[in-house]
C-alpha cells in the first residue's frame, strides 16, 4: 500500500484508482468522457504523417479560439512554460519591462521575468481588485524605455479579470509596446480577441477551459513579438520558438510532444468550435452569475466588488469572520465530494474560489450550494 487517504486507496505498483468529485477547483477541470477516451488512442510517430496531421489540425482549430491569424504554437509544458516562452523569446536581460500585478499569478509573472535578468517595475494593485488603465498609462509615461508590459488577463487567485482591451489600447495603440498576456484562466472561456486587442504573446493551457488535462501550453505570437525574437538575448532552448516554426513548417515540434493530450485537444477543440465561441463565453457569463448570485443567497461575500469584473471562470468567496476555512472546503470534500480551492499567497485562510470553467453547467454548481448549505451551519456560520 503507498498510502490510504480517505476513500482514495492506492495499491503499490497497482492501478491507480481515484473516485469521480465534483472537481471545481479552477484547473485542473474535469475531463469530459469521450475526451478521456480519445487520449487512450495508440501513440503515433511524431516525426511521421499521422502526427503532421494531428498538429497541424489542432493548430488552426486553436487559431480560431484565440481569434488570432498570428502564429501559434503546442508546447509540452504546463502554462507556465508558455508565459516562460513570451518572456525569453521577447526580452533581453535588463530590458524595461513593466508588470501589472494584483494577485498571486501576475506575481508569478514577475517572478518570472525578473529570472531571466529583466528589469522588471511590478505596479502593484489591491488583490481583488482590477488593475486600473489609468496607471498603466502613467506608468508608460514615466518609463519611456519600456520593452514590454506584462499582464495578467484573469486573476485566477483572486476571481477578477482585467480590462485587456483597455489596457491594450494603452500599451499598443498610445506607447506602441509589446503586450505580453497571460491567459490561462481566461482563454477559451472569456473574450479575448488576440488580433482585435493586438496581443503580442498569449499563453495559456490545457487543464483550464480546454477540457483536457495538464501538460499541454499554448502560446500566440504576433509579428512585432518575432521582431522582438530576432533581437532577444535571453536563454532558451525547449521554449525557443524559433526552433518550434521551424519544425511546424514540417508538421512537427521540436521535442516529443504529449500525444495522448493532443488527441484530447483535437476532440476538445471541435466540440468547443461546434458549440462557437461566442456561445462558449455566453455559457461562462452565465454560469459566473449563477455563482455569484448563488454565493449572496447564502449569505456569502464575493471578493471581488466590481460586479463588472467580476470572473466568469473562478468566483472568490470570503472566509465568513470566525470560520475555519479549511475545516469548510475539508468538509466538503469529504463529506460531499465537492473540491473547492482555498487561498493563495496572502489571501490563504481568508477566501475558498469555485471554479466554473470548461466542462461544466448549473448542475455542477447547484451541487456546491446544495453541500454548502449543509456545511456552513456546521462550522458555525449563520446568515
Ligand atoms: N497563470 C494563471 C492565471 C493561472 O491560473 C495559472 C494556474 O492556475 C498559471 C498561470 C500557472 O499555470 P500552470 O500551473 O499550468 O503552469
Amino acid at each position: 500500500m503507498l498510502y490510504t487517504q480517505d476513500k482514495v486507496i492506492v495499491p503499490l505498483g497497482g492501478f491507480v484508482h481515484f473516485p469521480r468529485q465534483n472537481l471545481r477547483t479552477p484547473g485542473p477541470t474535469p475531463v469530459p468522457d469521450d475526451i478521456v477516451q480519445a487520449m487512450s488512442e495508440p501513440m503515433i510517430n511524431h516525426r511521421g504523417p499521422e502526427f503532421l496531421e494531428l498538429i497541424n489540425d489542432s493548430t488552426e482549430k486553436l487559431k480560431q479560439v484565440f481569434m488570432t491569424q498570428n502564429d501559434l504554437f503546442i508546447l509540452t509544458a504546463s502554462g507556465t512554460g508558455a508565459l516562460e516562452a513570451s518572456v525569453v523569446n521577447t526580452l533581453s536581460p535588463g530590458d524595461d519591462v513593466i508588470a501589472l500585478t494584483a494577485g498571486a499569478f501576475g506575481d508569478r509573472f514577475c517572478d518570472l521575468a525578473e529570472a531571466y535578468g529583466a528589469n522588471v517595475k511590478r505596479i502593484n494593485f489591491e488583490w481583488g481588485s482590477a488593475i486600473d488603465p489609468e496607471v498603466v498609462r502613467r506608468e508608460l509615461n514615466k518609463l519611456p524605455s519600456t520593452k514590454a508590459v506584462m499582464v495578467t488577463h484573469n486573476e485566477t487567485s483572486t476571481g477578477v479579470t482585467h480590462d485587456l482591451e483597455a489596457i491594450s489600447a494603452i500599451v499598443k495603440d498610445e506607447f506602441d509596446k509589446l503586450l505580453l498576456v497571460d491567459a490561462v484562466s481566461s482563454s477559451g472561456c472569456i473574450p479575448l480577441p488576440v488580433d482585435g486587442w493586438k496581443c503580442d504573446m498569449v499563453g495559456t493551457a490545457s487543464q483550464k477551459g480546454f477540457m483536457i488535462p495538464p501538460g499541454l501550453s499554448f502560446i500566440s505570437m504576433s509579428p512585432d513579438a518575432w521582431v522582438a525574437q530576432k533581437e532577444s538575448t535571453m536563454p532558451k532552448f525547449y521554449f525557443d520558438l524559433d526552433a518550434a516554426r521551424e519544425y511546424l513548417a514540417i508538421g512537427q515540434t521540436p521535442w516529443t510532444p504529449n500525444l495522448s493530450a493532443l488527441y484530447g485537444l483535437n476532440l476538445a477543440l471541435d466540440q468547443m468550435l461546434e458549440e462557437g465561441i461566442e456561445n462558449i463565453f455566453a455559457r461562462h457569463t452565465q454560469i459566473g452569475d449563477f455563482t455569484r448570485q448563488g454565493a449572496k443567497d447564502l449569505g456569502l461575500e464575493l471578493l471581488c466588488q466590481d460586479p463588472a469584473r467580476c470572473s466568469d471562470t473562478v468566483t472568490a468567496i470570503k472566509v465568513p469572520s470566525g470560520i475555519d476555512g479549511a475545516k469548510l472546503t475539508t468538509l466538503m470534500r469529504k463529506e460531499h465530494d465537492v473540491v473547492l480551492a482555498g487561498g493563495q499567497g496572502k489571501l490563504s485562510g481568508q477566501i475558498f474560489r469555485i471554479g466554473h470553467l470548461g466542462a461544466v453547467d448549473e448542475s455542477d454548481i447547484q451541487e456546491v450550494f446544495t453541500a454548502l448549505e449543509k456545511v456552513l451551519p456546521q462550522v458555525g456560520f449563520r446568515a
